[in-house]
């Protein structure tokens, strides 16, 4: 059994949303039913529609039946997790709505409180207004921002000023959720506890890196708030900026929350700036049309919602340049797109190719030594290597090998990225989240970007759902020589 953690209060506002039915409840089932919530901890979903508690504690049961892994829900379990749960009726434009909120917690003023906003970031300010109002901010308060944080950099800063005003920068936890997955995690240890790794990260070995993110559903119920976000801002300027961070950045001298994000800034502001002219050579931006996906039909992108014009991207590629001493001359090639063949997200770290092979007829056959981080659908790392066949031929014959570098589960369940991030924000350890200026330096990076596509300064293409994306995105890469990784 895990150690018990400290008591806590938990408010999820939008808590009867999607996010919150399909992946909150559900952590927060399973951190309560492996010992990670104290028992007495509370968890209060906020929502507009008035119910009872008993109400309340028989929709989450559904949703819990619908959204946790097979065979996860367990009636006896539940009725153990259920006590914790608490229902207000809140509307975020009502302040006196907080009223029921205001009593509730003001039975344990001493407890930390954890206040999720799995809500739109229109509503952040005006949530925080009313927690503050209704003085239920303590020193032991901390607040849970949900992506986006804005749709560029000015709107980005007027988010984190509103918040700012309520709660200390210590206090507030941007989340990006891939940041919570083991394999993730797994980079930093990978780099940092381990001697070999050490002076081969650097653009003397290393040839370039690949990070995809693609998936193979569309925008689903989603397309109202994906129309106004698309590929760059939904996943490149969040998701996949956050894994550079972790691959490029300088050791951090601890652990500490500051000192990791430290390093991690330091990435950021180190993005070479895009020209004009490298937007439109070292970026593409596409839409998908109709096509199929296992063998099925599927709607083009403005076809499924009957819209149409829409200029928003589903697939982004592009390649990253980091002016410092380390990656200087080492391209970071991204993607990220919806509609794509398979669901498939990964980082490639390519080596560069030996110097000089005494295979004399197997030289051209010597493949570069890749380190292959998987993300999903499976989390695994792969470590590619040149290994002799074995066997009596005259010549020695080579093939490429893969090291499989996963640690076994001991566990039945394996915790999912939003167990990790509510564990770490109950103990009020911020590593995992993003602090202001990394926000904001990775907006600033993806502004330009951004600007120039707005103007239609990179051709909108095309791409039909169920492939690799546009032929554009194919060639942004081979241009260089190399080719995606396809495995
Ligand atoms: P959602 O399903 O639309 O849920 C939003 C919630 O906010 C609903 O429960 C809604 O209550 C509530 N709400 C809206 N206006 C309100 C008001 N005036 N007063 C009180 N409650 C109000 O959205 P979601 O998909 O859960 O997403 C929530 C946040 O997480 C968004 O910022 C989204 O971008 C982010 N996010 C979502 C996902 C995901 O997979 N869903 C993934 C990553 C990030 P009603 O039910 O009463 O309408």
């Amino acid at each position: 059994m895990a150690e018990v953690e400290s008591l806590c209060d938990i408010v999820i506002f939008g808590g009867h949303g999607d996010l919150a039915f399909r992946k909150l409840m559900p952590a927060l089932y399973h951190l309560s039913n492996n010992g990670y919530l104290n028992k007495e901890s509370r968890i209060i979903t906020a929502t507009r529609v008035s119910m009872s508690n008993e109400a309340h504690c028989d929709l989450v049961k559904v949703k819990l039946e619908e959204f946790l892994e097979e065979g996860a829900f367990d009636e006896e379990k539940f009725n153990y997790f259920k006590e914790q749960l608490h229902v207000v009726i809140i509307d975020f434009g009502d302040n006196q709505s907080y009223k029921g909120l205001s009593t509730l917690l003001g039975n344990y003023p001493q407890r930390d409180r954890i206040n999720y906003l799995s809500t739109a970031p229109d509503f952040f300010g005006s949530i925080c207004q009313s927690l503050s109002k209704w003085e239920l901010i303590s020193p032991k308060s901390r607040v849970v921002l949900e992506k986006p944080i804005g749709r560029d950099l000015d709107s980005s800063r007027v988010i984190n000023v509103e918040v700012l005003k309520y709660f200390e920068e210590s206090q507030i936890y941007r989340i990006d959720h891939y940041l919570g997955k083991d394999t993730v995690q797994n980079i930093m240890a990978l780099r940092f506890s381990n001697r070999f790794f050490m002076p081969l990260w650097d653009a003397n070995n290393i040839d370039h890196v690949q990070i995809t993110v693609a998936e193979s559903v569309g925008v689903e119920g989603r397309w109202g708030y994906y129309d106004d976000y698309g590929a760059m801002r939904d996943m490149i300027q969040n998701h996949l900026m956050q894994l550079l961070c972790l691959v490029a950045m300088e050791p951090p001298c601890s652990l500490e929350a500051d000192s990791v994000r430290d390093e991690k800034v330091k990435v950021l502001r180190s993005l070479k700036m895009m020209t004009p002219a490298d937007i439109q050579q070292k970026t593409v931006r596409a839409q998908y049309s109709q096509g199929s996906i296992d063998g099925k039909p599927v709607p083009g992108y403005r076809e499924g919602v009957g819209v149409e014009e829409s200029t928003t991207e589903t697939f982004a590629a592009l390649r990253v340049d980091i002016n410092n001493w380390r990656w200087n001359g080492v391209p970071f090639y991204l993607r990220s797109g919806k509609r794509m063949r398979t669901r498939n997200s990964e980082i490639v770290i390519q080596f560069k190719t030996i110097p000089h092979s005494i295979f004399a007829n197997e030289g051209r056959c010597i493949s570069e030594n890749k380190l292959v981080i998987s993300l999903q659908p499976k989390e695994s790392i792969q470590l590619k290597l040149m290994n002799k066949i074995p066997g009596l031929s005259e010549e020695m014959r080579l093939q490429q090998v893969e090291l499989e570098l996963n640690t076994p589960l001991n566990m039945s369940h394996k915790p999912t990225a939003y167990e990790r991030l509510f564990l770490d924000v109950i103990r009020a350890n911020p590593t995992l989240f993003m602090r202001l200026d990394e926000v904001e330096a990775a907006w600033k990076w993806a502004d330009v970007i951004l600007d120039a596509w707005a103007e239609n300064q990179v051709p909108m293409k095309s791409y039909s759902a169920g492939t690799d994306g546009p032929t554009a995105g194919i060639q942004l890469i081979a241009r260089d020589g190399r080719s995606w990784h396809d495995e």
